[in-house]
């Protein structure tokens, strides 16, 4: 069990113009499951790799349960990683790949035996032990990456995109068996990952990174519900909140936001956060925060209804996504299925007015 403290690391690879990961400041508590996610490119493997020792810092400090780990090689910093590619030793036996890491440190052979099999159990893959890689599939040689991970008893468990080579049903089953395991074992967690449904469905507390950059941390509902700046809002969520630029107008003591002919009424939380009314403003509201005039409900406030066209309306089983026009405004809309809803139909809809979201010229949450 332990915590881990990242004190200002960066990254600085020989030959890039710009850092990958510049003064990375972040503090994961005992037995959480943190996640990092952020679009390729942004600097999460690298951060991973740094944590793991494969590659060093440029500068900054890392600390397991108070110890500086900064400069320990791999082996002595209490770590086990799990791969995108499994990195299965092909030639080996599930049972000797779980156990490699124990019998090159010479444990004991009854020991290691133990460990195997309550890790073999535990994930499920007890039938498999003699089984080469290449007779499983994608799903039981994750499994068996995990296993020889857990063997280790590690402090902290590395994970970097270790479902994105399974198929869409398999990556939803591991995703369940890596939470229930995490709860199980409750050993620290830090899995990196490009895909937001894993990072909401699996962290206590997730890190959304950009261009080596912490943009927030925090639960996967706070993230959710209160992004603090337009890339987080727009990489958070499926499909992404709708934004729309325009201005603030204030009419008497009330707030309205308008685009193009439309005006919107604005909540009053933002009045006392507005620095300076004059400058351009982005307005955003989740697709599930727009609803239909006739079943709005009554605990909630709603914008006036707006007319719209359905430009195209996307089933999706359950829900169908609408995309909406009207004066002037384009966004996409979800709801249920069971009210018969076509491409081609015009409707009324109305915007949820406490749950938008107001962007600074910045692109930072005003609230
Ligand atoms: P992510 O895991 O978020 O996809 P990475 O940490 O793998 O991102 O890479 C971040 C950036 O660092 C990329 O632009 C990548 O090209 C660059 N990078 C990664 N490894 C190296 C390296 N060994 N040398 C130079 N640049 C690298």
């Amino acid at each position: 069990m332990a915590n881990v403290i990242l004190e200002k690391i960066a990254k600085h690879y020989p030959g890039n113009d710009k850092p990958t990961v510049n003064d990375l400041n972040l503090s994961i508590n005992d037995g959480e499951f943190m996640v990092f996610v952020g679009p390729s490119g942004c600097g999460k493997s690298t951060v991973l790799r740094m944590i793991a020792g494969l590659i060093n810092t440029t500068s900054g400090k890392m600390l397991i349960n108070g110890k500086d780990i900064t400069d320990l090689p791999p082996k002595d910093r209490g770590i086990s990683m799990v791969f995108q590619n499994y990195a299965l030793f092909p030639h080996l036996d599930v049972y000797e790949n779980i156990s490699f890491g124990l019998s090159i440190r010479k444990t004991d052979k009854k020991e290691i035996d133990k460990r195997v099999n309550d890790a073999a159990e535990l994930l499920g893959i007890t039938d498999f032990l003699r089984k080469k890689p290449k007779n499983l599939s994608g799903g039981q040689r994750q499994r068996v990456a995990v296993g020889r991970a857990i063997v280790r008893r590690p402090k902290v468990f590395l994970f970097d995109e270790p479902l994105s080579n399974l198929d869409a049903k398999m990556r939803t089953q591991m995703r369940v068996e890596i939470s229930k395991l995490h709860k199980k074992l409750k050993t620290t967690i830090i899995y990196v990952t490009h895909d937001q449904c894993e990072a909401m469905t699996m962290a206590d507390r997730m890190v959304v990174l950009n261009n080596g950059i912490i943009q927030q941390c925090g639960a996967p509902s706070e993230i959710y519900s209160s992004p603090k700046n337009i890339f987080v809002a727009t990489f958070i969520g499926s499909p992404p909140m709708n934004l729309f630029k325009g201005e603030i107008i204030r009419e008497d003591d009330r707030l309205f936001f308008k685009i193009n002919n439309t005006a919107l009424m604005l909540p009053l939380k933002f009045s006392g956060a507005l620095k300076d009314e004059t400058c351009d403003y982005t307005l955003g509201i989740r697709p599930e925060h727009i609803y239909l005039d006739e079943r709005k409900s009554d605990d909630m406030t709603f914008s006036e209804a707006i007319d719209c066209e359905i430009e195209l309306a996307e089933s999706m089983g359950n829900d169908v996504s609408l995309h909406c026009k009207a004066q002037g405004l384009e966004f996409q809309s979800n709801q249920r299925h069971d009210f018969p809803i076509k491409t081609g139909d015009r409707i009324k809809l109305v915007f949820a007015i406490d749950k938008l979201h107001l962007f600074d010229k910045n692109g930072d949450s005003v609230l």
